[in-house]
C-alpha cells in the first residue's frame, strides 16, 4: 500500500461527499487496505442517484408513455382511459431512489468504509470537524462534495425552483418556464411537456446545448417546436413576482413577460466548496469556486485531493467515478494512473434524445482541416406506422487524411443506447471503411451507422 499516512491518524482516507466519485474512491481505497471514512450531509448516493441522472431518467421513461400510448392505436391497441397521475410516478421514483440509497449504504459498509451522516468541514490539512463537534484526522482527505444548481441574483428568485425540487412537486404545473438551454433545461422541457405542461425555454443566447453538433441541435429545436415547446432566445430575467393565485410573473428583458405556474432555473451548476474551510488552508479555487487539481487530483495542499463536479471540469457521473477510481489506484493501490478524457460520450435525454461522441463537424473542421461528413435523415419505422411525423438524424464526421471516424452524433429514439457502442469505435480510432465493412443489423435504426455512403 502506497500511503504516507501514519497510524496516528484516525483514518488513512477521509472522503467528503458520498456521491458517485466519493463512493467509488472509498470502496476501492478500502479494498487496497486503507482505513476509510466518508461523510455525507444529505443522502448517500449524491446528485446522480438522489436528485439527478437516476430519478430524471425514470421521469423520462414515465413521460415517454404519453407518445407511446398515442402511437399504440395504429398498432391495434385500444387504450380507453388515459389519465396521468403525477403523485404515482413521483412516489414510485422516490421509492426507487430510496432503494438505491440503501444499496449504496450497503456497498460502503460491505467495504468497511465508516459512514458519518454529517456535514464535515476542513480544519487542517489532515483534519475535519463534523457538525456534531467531533474532530477526525486522516492521512489524506478527498473532496467529492459535488455541485449545486446556480441561481441568478434577481428579485423574487425564491419563487423559482431548481432540478432538485422537480422530484418533489405537489402537482404537475400547467405552465412551466425553464431558464437555460443546456442539458437540464432540455431534459426537463421534454418531461414537463410530455406530462401535459406548456413549456417555454428561455436562454440568454441564441444557442442551446452549446458544444453539441449544430445540425443535431437544430433538429432538436425544430422537433421541440413541432411538439409545442416554445423558445425565447437572447432573453433574460429581470425579476420574478408571485401573485396570490400562485402564478409567477417572469419580468423579462429581451422578450415579453411570461406567466408561469413553475419557473425552473437550469443555468449550470456551481462547485460545492462554500464554507468548507478550503481557502483558509491554502486550497486554491478557480473563479467559479472549483478546486484546482493536478493530473492526480491533488489540490494545492498535498494531503487534500478532489474528484468529480467539485473540480468543475466535466460534470458527468461516469467521469467522477473514473476519477475516484484513479485516485484510489494511485494513492492506495500503487498503480499511478490518470483518466483519459478523450472521446467521452454524452447524451441529452431530451424528447427525442441526443447521443454524441468525439468532434462535431465545426470542431473537426477547425482542428483537422479537411473532413467528410455523412448523414442519415430518416423516419424511424415505428413512427411511419404510427403516423408520427418525426425524423431521426445520424451524423458521422470523418478525418479525410486518415479516414478515421472522429465524431458520431445522433438524435432520435434510443440514440444514447446506440451511441454507447459507436463510442467504442470512435475511441478505438476505427475508420469509415471499418464502419462500411460491418454488415447491417436489420431492421434497426442503428444499422444506419454502417449504411451511410
Ligand atoms: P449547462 O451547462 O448544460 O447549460 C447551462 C445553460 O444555462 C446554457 O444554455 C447557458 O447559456 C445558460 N447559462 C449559463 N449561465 C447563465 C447565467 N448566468 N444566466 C443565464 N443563463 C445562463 O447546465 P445545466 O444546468 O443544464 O447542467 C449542468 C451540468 O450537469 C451539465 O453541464 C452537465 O455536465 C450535467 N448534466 C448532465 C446530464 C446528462 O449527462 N444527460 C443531465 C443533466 C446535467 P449559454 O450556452 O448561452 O451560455
Amino acid at each position: 500500500m502506497n500511503t504516507e499516512s501514519a497510524s496516528d491518524f484516525d483514518y488513512d482516507l477521509f472522503v467528503l461527499g458520498a456521491g458517485s466519485g466519493g463512493v467509488r474512491a472509498s470502496r476501492i481505497s478500502s479494498g487496497y487496505g486503507a482505513r476509510v471514512a466518508i461523510a455525507e450531509e444529505h443522502r448517500v448516493g449524491g446528485t446522480c442517484v438522489i436528485r439527478g441522472c437516476v430519478p430524471k431518467k425514470l421521469l423520462v421513461y414515465g413521460a415517454h408513455f404519453a407518445e407511446d400510448l398515442n402511437d399504440a392505436a395504429m398498432f391495434g391497441w385500444d387504450i380507453a382511459a388515459r389519465r396521468f397521475d403525477w403523485p404515482v410516478l413521483r412516489d414510485n421514483v422516490m421509492a426507487e431512489v430510496g432503494r438505491l440509497e440503501g444499496l449504496y449504504g450497503e456497498t460502503l459498509s460491505n467495504h468497511d468504509v465508516t459512514l458519518f451522516k454529517n456535514r464535515a468541514v476542513l480544519t487542517g490539512p489532515h483534519s475535519v470537524r463534523l457538525d456534531d463537534g467531533r474532530t477526525i484526522t486522516a492521512g489524506k482527505i478527498l473532496l467529492a462534495p459535488g455541485a449545486r444548481p446556480a441561481l441568478p441574483d434577481i428579485p423574487g428568485v425564491e419563487h423559482a425552483i431548481t432540478s432538485n425540487d422537480v422530484f418533489h412537486l405537489e402537482s404537475m404545473p400547467k405552465r412551466v418556464v425553464i431558464a437555460g438551454g443546456g442539458y437540464i433545461a432540455n431534459e426537463f422541457a421534454g418531461i414537463f411537456h410530455q406530462l401535459g405542461a406548456h413549456v417555454t425555454i428561455v436562454n440568454r443566447s441564441d444557442t442551446i446545448l452549446r458544444g453539441y453538433d449544430e445540425q443535431i441541435v437544430d433538429r432538436l429545436v425544430k422537433t421541440s417546436l413541432a411538439k409545442g415547446i416554445d423558445f425565447r432566445f437572447n432573453a433574460s430575467f429581470d425579476a420574478l413576482e408571485r401573485r396570490d393565485d400562485g402564478t409567477v410573473i417572469c419580468k423579462m428583458n429581451g422578450c415579453d413577460d411570461i406567466e408561469a405556474d413553475q419557473v425552473l432555473f437550469a443555468i449550470g451548476r456551481l462547485p460545492n466548496t462554500e464554507g468548507l474551510g478550503l481557502e483558509e488552508l491554502g486550497v486554491e479555487l478557480t473563479e467559479r469556486g472549483a478546486v484546482k487539481v493536478d493530473e492526480h487530483y491533488r489540490s494545492t495542499v498535498p494531503s487534500i485531493f478532489a474528484v468529480g463536479d467539485v473540480t468543475d471540469r466535466i460534470q458527468l457521473t461516469p467521469v467522477a467515478i473514473r476519477e475516484g477510481h484513479a485516485f484510489a489506484d494511485t494513492q492506495f493501490g500503487d498503480k499511478p494512473c490518470t483518466v483519459d478524457y478523450n472521446c467521452i460520450p454524452s447524451a441529452v435525454f431530451s424528447h427525442p434524445p441526443i447521443g454524441s461522441v468525439g468532434m462535431t463537424e465545426g470542431e473537426a473542421k477547425n482542428k483537422l482541416g479537411v473532413i467528410r461528413t455523412y448523414t442519415s435523415d430518416f423516419r424511424p419505422m415505428k413512427y411511419v406506422l404510427a403516423g408520427r411525423n418525426e425524423r431521426a438524424l445520424y451524423k458521422i464526421v470523418v478525418d479525410e487524411s486518415s479516414d478515421k471516424v472522429v465524431g458520431v452524433h445522433m438524435i432520435g429514439p434510443d440514440a444514447p443506447e446506440t451511441l454507447q457502442a459507436a463510442a467504442i469505435a470512435v475511441k478505438a480510432g476505427l475508420t469509415k471503411a471499418d464502419f462500411d465493412a460491418t454488415i447491417a443489423l436489420h431492421p434497426t435504426m442503428a444499422e444506419e451507422l454502417v449504411l451511410m455512403r
